[in-house]
């Protein structure tokens, strides 16, 4: 009997360090994601998260590690990222792995539609009618057809972060970031941008969550990586993670999150 193989990764992360100035914020942070991984990573603030999703996509340059994404290599050394040092790879990658922010980032001066189709046309050169026909479906997607000519400040919160979900799927990325999507919501909207992030899973989509819903941690993810001061304190499937956390500090951290 032969074996299958197994697939090539989505996503290498290997060995990420970050400084700013003397402080050394990453400590070597690795993470692997297959197709269809939804990865959620957990910590308490000042833990790392952030810089860690942001040096993925290079909107940080690490100080050392390597990315790849479907098995182009992207080497950091010494702050000088030679592979990287490519404008056109880093675009590359950056079109390859779209973030969604605490924030949401919408452009304040362009409706629903334009903001999804910005990227579209601009980075990925796509026509602008196949642009669109592609933007309303994703906004379809997240339940807002009804507002494509509506402006940010016209929506909710909810509603502004599942424009920008509809703006990340749009460059049909490999690979989804989501930075603490839900935190700035009013608790009452939490649950709609959640919904359209546990949609995205079932479809399969790759995703990489910070997250403080530790429900959404428990019940979505394939995996759960905990980070304490810029290491990877644990790491598991939900499962062995929330029943039997192995190290002190992701059980403090549970017990407080709680
Ligand atoms: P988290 O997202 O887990 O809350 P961050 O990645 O935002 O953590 O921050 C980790 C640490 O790095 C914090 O101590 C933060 O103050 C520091 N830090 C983050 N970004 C910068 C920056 N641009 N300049 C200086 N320090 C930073
Ligand atoms: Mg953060």
């Amino acid at each position: 009997m032969s074996e299958t193989p197994k697939p090539a990764p989505t996503l290498v992360v290997e060995d990420i360090h970050k400084s700013f100035g003397n402080v050394e914020v990453l400590k070597g942070v690795s993470l692997t994601a297959y197709e269809h991984d939804v990865i959620a990573i957990l910590g308490s603030s000042g833990s790392g998260k952030s810089t860690f999703l942001r040096c993925i996509n290079l909107l940080e340059m690490p100080d050392q590690g390597r990315v790849s994404i479907r098995g182009e290599l992207i080497e950091m050394k010494d702050g000088k990222n030679r592979a990287a040092a490519n404008p056109r790879q880093i675009e590359r990658l950056r079109t390859r792995l779209s973030m969604v922010f605490q924030q949401f980032n919408l452009w304040a001066h362009m409706t629903v539609l334009q903001n999804v189709i910005e990227a579209p046309v601009h980075v990925l050169k796509l026509d602008k009618k196949t642009a669109i026909a592609r933007a309303e479906a994703m906004l379809e997607k997240v339940g807002l057809s009804n507002k494509l000519d509506a402006y940010p400040a016209q929506l909710s919160g909810g509603q502004q972060q599942r424009v920008a979900i509809a703006r990340a799927l749009a460059m049909e990325p490999d690979v989804l970031l989501f930075d603490e999507p839900t935190s700035a919501l009013d608790p009452e909207l939490v649950g709609e941008v959640l919904k359209v992030m546990r949609d995205l899973a079932n479809e399969g989509r790759t995703m990489l969550v910070v997250t403080h819903e530790m429900g959404f941690a428990r019940e979505v993810a394939d995996r759960v990586m905990f980070l304490h001061q810029g290491r990877v304190e644990e790491e598991g499937t939900p499962e062995e993670m929330f029943t039997n956390p192995k190290s002190e500090r992701f059980r403090q951290f549970l017990s407080s999150a709680r």
